[in-house]
């Protein structure tokens, strides 16, 4: 057995060596009673039958069974960390939100990384939007921002989420990854071709959580102590620099490291490499939403760096593993809607739906009573309201005091300073279409001018690599799509695709290889 192996395989090792001699060494059950035999079932006999009365089988046995809970729909593969957010520079200007209160305050914070598309034993290392979601202990109760490692998403209206995320799924009888669903959608949603050219570029297989930048994506509200209001969006800079993976070390690593982000990640932390990230808002006042050139809050679109500068406000800082991954992680439970005063929904369609799906999502998952789970529970504040009971009530249920409001006995009360801003809404009630909105301008940006001559390339590559194993006619519409954005990217994508249709008449072959590893 080798000596150097690191910190993560070595977990059990360490473990032993810190673990607390007050613990006791007794095996009990459940309930805390004494086991004497943990090895032989209680049979009437040494070839059986089974005793019901063998308590100590079925305490286990039962529970075993009961050990799965719903893996998350999204983003179910995953690994989290703790550390704390400090604030670098005064932004009371824009917010009144005590966690940026003063220049030094500090905030203790859970982080958790994620891929999307994947089950919970999926590799790593596949080209998938990286989740890079944060929840804030705040004085003020939590302030979840649940983003991701890019600015943008695929779709603008949240009515199309649950086909998107099918369409990243497996297909409904194959059970397996589908390339006609995958670029059939993009084909057919041309405001996804943002988030898809991101996908496809290097950004789109990142080495590991600690290499990548995070985005809260959505445009949020911001009001200050006279109630001002501005509208915001927050970035978080790896301090750790951006570093990406080839597709071929990707590919490799799916088979011999699966866990690699995860392991990344948790060794840093274990060798006190603490990873951080330099928190910045940009700030577009209501006057200039109005003017903007694009919707402000269509979640496909960035706010451009050149005329809404980042601001820089804070460091967020990774300085613990989880002690214990399913109490610490598979329950760490976000929620866009948890926000403290200060902090507010935009009209983001995508955001408002988020508000009200991830509460849902951990009411199925995690019970009524998540919020009480440890690693959710907003310990900074003290939770005083009129909800009572509900499966696994972990604490005293709010003791004697009323369970109901408005009432005569001093229980606890609203306070009108901490009432939402007011906003006028008078536009007709109807569905909107939003996909006739410019979906190409910035993406021709983000191909013309962001990306360098080898990483444009290497964007037509990845993506033709992957579009090949659709069918003729999507692979024919998605190219008309791209030709809308610039004629060089769609001319790209199409010769390497007639290079790889040719070559597929010629080997006889009729299905490329499942997008299951790094090309999707
Ligand atoms: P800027 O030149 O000021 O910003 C360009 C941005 O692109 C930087 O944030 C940079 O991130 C990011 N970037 C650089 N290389 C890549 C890459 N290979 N993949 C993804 N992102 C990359 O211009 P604008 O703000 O006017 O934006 C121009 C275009 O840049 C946009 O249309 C959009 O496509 C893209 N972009 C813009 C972002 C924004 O919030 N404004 C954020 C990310 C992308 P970094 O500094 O971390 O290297």
């Amino acid at each position: 057995m080798a000596d150097n192996r690191d910190k993560a395989t070595d977990q059990m090792k360490i473990w032993m060596q810190k673990r607390s001699s007050q613990r006791p060494d007794q095996l009990t059950t459940g309930a805390g009673h004494p086991i004497g035999d943990k090895l032989n079932l209680l049979t009437a006999g040494a070839r059986g039958p089974l005793l019901v009365q063998d308590v100590v089988f079925t305490d286990e046995m039962a529970h075993f069974d009961r050990e799965r809970i719903p893996e998350r729909v999204v983003h179910a593969k995953g690994a989290g960390a703790f550390g704390y957010f400090e604030v670098t520079h005064n932004i009371t200007g824009y917010c009144k939100a005590k966690v940026f209160e003063h220049v030094g305050k500090v905030t203790p914070i859970a982080v958790r990384f994620s891929t999307v598309a994947g089950e919970s034993g999926s590799a790593d290392t596949v080209r998938d939007p990286r989740g890079f979601a944060v929840k804030f202990y705040t004085d003020e109760g939590n302030w979840d921002l649940t983003g991701n490692n890019t600015p943008v998403f695929f779709i603008k209206d949240a009515m199309l989420f649950p086909s998107f995320i099918h369409t990243q799924k497996r297909n409904p009888q194959t059970h397996m990854k589908d390339p006609d669903m995958v670029w059939d959608f993009w084909s057919l949603r041309p405001e996804s071709l943002h988030q898809v050219s991101f996908l496809f570029s290097d950004r789109g297989l990142p080495d590991g959580f600690r290499h990548m930048n995070g985005y809260g994506s959505h445009t949020f509200k911001l009001v200050n102590a006279d109630g001002e209001l501005v509208y915001c969006k927050f970035h978080y800079k790896t301090d750790q620099g951006i570093k990406n993976m080839s597709v071929e070390e990707a590919d490799r690593l799916v088979s011999t490291n699966p866990d690699y982000a995860i392991g990344d990640l948790f060794n840093a932390i274990a060798n006190g490499n603490f990873p951080s990230w330099t928190f910045y808002i940009q700030v577009m006042t209501f006057k200039q939403a109005e003017e903007f050139q694009f919707n402000p809050f269509d979640l496909t679109k960035v706010w451009s760096h050149k005329e809404y500068p980042l601001i820089p406000v804070g460091k967020l800082v990774l300085n613990r593993n989880p002690v214990n991954y399913f109490a610490e992680v598979e329950q760490l439970a976000f929620d866009p809607s948890n926000m403290p005063p200060g902090i507010e929904a935009s009209p983001d369609k995508m955001l408002q739906a988020r508000l009200f799906s991830y509460p849902d999502t951990h009411r199925h998952r995690l019970g009524a009573n998540y919020l009480q789970i440890p690693v959710n529970c907003p310990y900074r504040a003290r939770v005083a309201n009129y909800q009572r009971d509900g499966p696994m009530c972990m604490f005293d249920n709010q003791g004697g005091a009323p369970n109901y409001y408005p009432n005569s006995f001093s229980a606890p009360d609203t306070q009108l300073q901490f009432v939402e801003s007011k906003f006028q809404v008078s536009p007709n009630v109807a569905r909107y279409n939003s996909d006739d909105e410019d979906n190409v301008t910035q993406v021709r940006t983000f191909f013309t001018q962001v990306l360098n001559e080898e990483e444009r390339q290497r964007l037509c590559q990845n993506m033709a690599g992957a579009l090949k194993g659709a069918q003729l006619f999507i692979q024919k519409r998605m190219v008309e799509t791209l030709k809308a954005v610039h004629e060089d990217y769609a001319n790209r994508v199409q010769s390497l695709l007639n290079k790889y249709n040719t070559e597929a008449q010629k080997n006889n072959i009729h299905v490329y290889s499942r997008p299951t590893l790094s090309n999707m």
